[in-house]
């Protein structure tokens, strides 16, 4: 099977190393040349990581690399029959990559997106094949992550479903099925928490440590909200935030302006440098952001 991965970021670096590491033909493609080369030297480093663990052998981590190639135009996917989009989180965006998508994939090509909250429904709208748009939502980091999220649109076939679901079990993941509305399940649930996390911030109920502490210690979550929210990405957050609210009408959805004023001012967590957190190169140290330090 020839796969065709849209985004070549956080997520679509993930998804293309986990496809070449199975054996599949991979092209990985991006608009931005930049996002491409970072893409390959993240899975270059992180092959490494696995072989020097003993995950992995050289040969496995060569064989991956070669299953994969860049592209900048969407030209590449005429030979796919499957498409994983993962391009950046917005709606007008990733309307038009569908068009595109539709007017150049073969017949019977499945067009997946990874999506976090957008509708698979109405992406699949903007298609002439809606019965084969299907939601296929890995988890960050991709090669670590067990889980992929199904969505179900509402004219997906359940013949796309139980071949995606098939596939994400030779992919070593865990499936699970579930349907087309806001948020789907995982952002549903998880984006109130770390909203919530955001809000104790804002109002001056705790720390950054302190909220991220609670949270790690006494409801045994490997990470806080704050640190999660950070590694997700502020702005993927606050479009999750802005899909859930507008999708169910429901204010307790309204993103907490604290979150909207830190990501107009670009301090988007990990990929920025910056966020509830400061990152430096080459440092694991978690340090809270000077923002934040004297809560
Ligand atoms: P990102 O910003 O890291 O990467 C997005 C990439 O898409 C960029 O490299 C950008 O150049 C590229 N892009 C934009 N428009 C394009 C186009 N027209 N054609 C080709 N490439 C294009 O974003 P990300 O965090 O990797 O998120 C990608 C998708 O995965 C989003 O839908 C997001 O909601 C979803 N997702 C993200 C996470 C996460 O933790 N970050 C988790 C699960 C799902």
């Amino acid at each position: 099977m020839n796969v065709s991965v849209i985004g070549a970021g956080t997520m679509g670096n993930g998804i293309a190393h986990v496809f070449a590491q199975n054996g599949y033909k991979v092209n990985l493609i991006d608009v931005s040349e930049a996002a491409l080369e970072k893409a390959i030297a993240t899975i270059t480093r992180n092959l490494d990581r696995q072989v020097s663990k003993g995950s992995i052998t050289e040969e496995i981590k060569q064989s991956t690399l070669q299953n994969i190639s860049s592209h900048s135009s969407l030209g590449a996917i005429s030979h796919s029959q499957l498409v994983v989009e993962a391009a950046t989180e917005n709606e007008a965006i990733k309307l038009s990559i569908f068009k595109q998508l539709d007017e150049i994939a073969p017949e019977g090509c499945i067009l997946a997106s990874n999506t976090s909250s957008i509708s698979i429904t109405k992406i699949a709208a903007v298609t002439s094949r809606p019965e084969l748009v299907i939601g296929m939502h890995f988890m960050n980091p991709v090669p670590v992550m067990k889980l992929v999220e199904i969505i179900n649109g509402y004219a997906t076939d359940a013949k796309v479903t139980a071949t995606i679901t098939e596939l994400s079990k030779k992919l070593g993941k865990v499936p699970c099925v579930v349907n087309d509305y806001p948020g789907f399940i995982a952002n549903r649930i998880l984006m109130p928490m770390i909203n919530e996390a955001i809000y104790s911030l804002y109002e001056g109920v705790a720390g950054v440590e302190e909220i991220d502490t609670v949270m790690k210690l006494g409801m045994a979550h490997p990470m806080g909200p704050l640190q999660l929210a950070d590694f997700i990405g502020l702005d993927v957050c606050l479009s999750i935030l802005q899909v859930l609210h507008n999708g169910f009408g429901n204010p307790k959805y309204a993103p907490c302006p604290l979150l909207v004023n830190m990501v107009t001012a670009r301090k988007l967590g990990v990929k920025s440098g910056e966020g509830f957190y400061v990152y430096t190169a080459g440092s694991k140290d978690l340090v809270v952001s000077p923002r934040f330090g004297n809560q």
